[in-house]
């Protein structure tokens, strides 16, 4: 039998010729794959008792094994304790999202004041804007990237209107160049400076949902810090899928789901990152009881005195049932280590676009990937485009057992997650594509 190296990120970085494209090649790769271990914990839908393709991993990660069993030990807590679980539960609820600190600030790069759990994601993004849109003159603008997320459009297109400001003026969206879907790094750096002393914030995704592309934080923050604004980002594409480094960055502002690459489960507790240099500043924040001083919240007194540090953009106390799972999904992210877990997905990624191309050049498929194909501007999903037929694509590869994803106008989302997605899984999509594109193998 032949062996199979397990191809180093550099292989398929440089991406280049598959090394081999068989089943056996794939499940060597497997075998040698350190993160390997992680599949098992994680539950799998499956179609006649076999496990389906999930790529679906950037909508909604999957169920892990041991999330039940910790809900049912809140539960239980709950039933025998009632309020006093507040202080006696296990993991008392009144400190609840402090158990969580430490490994949420090792995914997004943060220190521990910087972070917290807390609420949802737009409901964050809303919070923080409160904070950082501050508009001055005729400094008002914000820039967002291409294609935005609809519900980020609509957090800052509200946040404008409550400043009596006209959202159409004031948002400005960044186009790509003509014939091209993706954005340059040095066309949104001209732009910050172009828009210079009118922009307050600048809002992009750390990537984008619809293309995958990850943008360069580190020099949209420099720039936008040039011109005398503000850098905010919408991680919920970018966390537990690329490592981060919020703090070293210098961004002012962040918010993250951790319901995707997370794993937490539907509308899980969503994330916030405040940089240190703005805890201790006097900004406007809309306040909520739990963001008030620990030490003194229990006094109910009248006036508000924030927690020094993220914690005091709280406002309501701990989802708890929901919170659980995403212990016990953190706890698997901080073993498995998001430097390991990257390296595994440059891996994974490359694979398929290797797979994809190698489909294009023999069959002439016509298949197009959208995301950029170098692995810095992007994490781990890539966006198809099947010209004229990517519906159809799209549905065939549903009824076969492939969970990807559709969206408007024309895109197939494609989420090989190094968590719990295996070469295996890579290699069999392929076989499947080509079905679905009428070619024999
Ligand atoms: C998934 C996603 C959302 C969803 O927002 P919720 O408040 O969690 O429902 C918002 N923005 C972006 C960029 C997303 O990818």
């Amino acid at each position: 039998m032949a062996v199979h190296a397990f191809p180093g990120a550099a292989t398929f970085a440089a991406h280049m010729i598959l090394p081999a494209n068989t089943l056996e090649s794939a499940r060597q790769w497997d075998a040698q794959d350190p993160l390997n271990g992680f599949r098992e914990q994680f539950l799998i839908p499956t179609v006649k008792q076999t496990p389906i393709i999930y790529f679906t991993g950037n909508s909604l990660g999957l169920q892990p094994r041991d999330a039940g069993a910790a809900v049912e030990r809140e539960m239980e807590d709950w039933a025998r304790f009632g309020v006093e679980g507040h202080f006696h539960a296990r993991h008392p609820w009144f400190s609840y999202h402090e158990r969580f600190t430490a490994g949420e600030a090792s995914i997004v790069g943060a220190r521990l004041e910087e972070v917290v759990l807390m609420n949802q994601l737009t409901s964050n993004l809303h919070f923080l804007l409160v904070s950082f849109y501050r508009t001055k003159g005729k400094r008002v603008k914000i820039l967002t990237e291409h294609r935005p997320f609809p519900s980020d459009v609509y957090a800052m297109a509200s946040q404008i209107a409550f400043h009596g400001l006209d959202p159409k003026a004031c948002m400005v969206e960044m186009q790509p160049r003509e014939g091209e879907q993706t954005l340059r790094t040095e066309d949104i750096l001209a732009k910050i400076g172009e828009l210079g002393d009118e922009l307050a914030l600048v809002l992009f995704g750390g990537v984008n949902y619809y293309t995958g592309q990850a943008f360069h934080m580190e020099a949209i923050t420099a720039k936008a810090h040039a011109v005398g604004a503000v850098a905010g980002f919408d991680l919920a594409h970018a966390a537990g899928n690329m490592p981060l480094r919020l703090h070293d960055w210098e961004v002012d502002f962040a918010c993250w789901c951790t319901y995707k690459y997370l794993n937490s489960g539907p509308g899980s507790v969503g994330g916030a990152f405040i940089h240190e240099r703005h805890l201790k500043a006097d900004l406007p924040r809309f306040a909520g009881w739990w963001g008030h001083d620990k030490k003194t919240r229990f006094q109910m007194g009248p006036e508000f005195k924030p927690t020094p540090t993220a914690e005091g953009w709280q406002v309501s106390n701990a989802p708890v049932l929901n919170m659980v799972v995403h212990g016990i999904a953190l706890a698997q992210f901080v073993q498995a280590g998001m430097e390991r877990l990257r390296a595994k997905s440059i891996q994974l990624t490359g694979y398929m676009e290797a797979i994809i191309n190698g489909i294009n050049d023999k069959h002439l498929a016509g298949l197009q990937i959208i995301t950029p194909s170098d692995p810095d501007q992007r994490g781990c999903q890539l966006s198809m485009v099947v010209p004229g037929k990517g519906k159809t694509v799209y549905n065939r590869l549903t009824e076969r057992a492939v969970s990807v994803d559709w969206r408007e106008p024309n895109v197939i989302r494609m989420a090989p997650v190094p968590m719990y997605n295996s070469f295996e899984d890579v290699f069999r999509f392929g076989q499947v594509l080509k079905e679905c594109l009428g070619i024999g193998s």
